[in-house]
């Protein structure tokens, strides 16, 4: 048996619902990232904390990590605005926390708050602080032509009260007032993250771990990468009937119910026609690997696969 971890040369971890829920590790994240024999990063699209903030909240679960090991949405935006030729020194516009503060100053741009400062372009993420001036701020400086990097466009942010507004809805919020769109968004599902982390790493052959179909799965195969859902976070019963009718890119290469499957069989948790192995989530993989082999999913192999993941549903 080829153990699924031995088929790859790292791996791209996503934070939120695959090593934690809110301040609690997931079950046996800790242990099987603090054994495993190949590098491994953490990708976040998280643009408010700086990596360091990330990598202590994760040393506190008991897991050591390495600040440069941790990928944000504001350094695939700084990784952008280098691409694009931006000279050192340029000013940069900041609307959002300190996350991104520190990714600009870091790549050796100068962060400013105001458009006297003549910004080449706006790098825009959440923070907890932005208001109407920073909004406006932002606006000015991209009608007068800065160049307009935002790190993610989720609409919302939830919380325990509800739905707050995400990134997505302040982004929305200059666009609605200037009429023009940004000019890139460097998060995830965009594939430049994925790439950025790869390089990082000097990895060729990374497997993508999430908990979203429609960031880390869709991600992952944009940026021609392997991933591994795991139920763990956000997918369960609703996201495993979603991928019966899924797009090809949201189809994750793997489904296991937690971390601990980069130690088993690479065969077993792989989504096919014909995966081995007996229980509830084995039959939503033959299943759903038997719808996906179809255009158009006949009606009984839906009924299959419904059936399975309601079997599954109720373990
Ligand atoms: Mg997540």
């Amino acid at each position: 048996m080829t153990r699924l971890i031995e088929q790859y040369d790292s791996l791209i971890v996503d934070a939120d619902g695959v090593i934690y829920r809110g301040a609690i590790a997931v079950p046996h994240a800790i242990e099987v990232l603090g054994s495993v024999s190949v590098p491994w990063c953490v990708l976040t699209n998280n643009a408010a904390l700086p990596p360091s903030s990330i990598a202590e909240r994760i040393e506190r679960l008991g897991l050591p990590l390495d600040p440069v090991n941790v990928v944000t949405s504001p350094q695939g935006a700084v990784a952008y605005l280098r691409e694009r030729g931006l000279p050192e020194g340029a000013p940069i516009l900041i609307v959002g926390g300190s996350g991104i503060d520190e990714a600009v100053s870091e790549a050796g741009f100068t962060p400013v708050r105001d458009r006297a400062a003549q910004p080449q372009a706006v790098v825009q993420g959440l923070g907890m602080e932005v208001g109407w001036r920073e909004l406006s701020e932002a606006g000015y400086a991209i009608a007068a032509g800065a160049m307009w990097v935002v790190t993610n466009v989720d609409a919302s942010l939830p919380t325990e009260q509800g739905f707050a507004l995400g990134n997505g809805a302040l982004v929305a919020a200059v666009q609605h007032a200037i009429g023009q769109a940004p000019d890139v968004v460097t998060g995830k599902p965009e594939p430049l993250l994925f790439h950025l982390a790869a390089d990082r790493m000097g990895a060729t052959r990374p497997l993508v771990l999430g908990d979203r179909l429609d960031t880390d799965v869709r991600g992952a195969n944009s940026a021609g990468m392997d991933s591994l859902l795991v139920l763990t976070g956000v997918a369960g019963a609703d996201e495993l009937m979603h991928l019966i009718d899924a797009d090809p890119l949201e189809r994750p290469t793997y489904i296991a119910e937690d971390l601990r499957a980069l130690d088993g069989s690479a065969d077993l948790v792989r989504v096919d026609t014909d995966a081995p192995g007996s229980g509830p989530l084995p039959e939503v993989r033959r299943g759903l690997g038997r719808a996906w082999s179809h255009s158009d999913v006949p009606g009984n192999v839906r009924d299959e696969v419904r059936q399975a993941i309601d079997t599954w549903a109720r373990r």
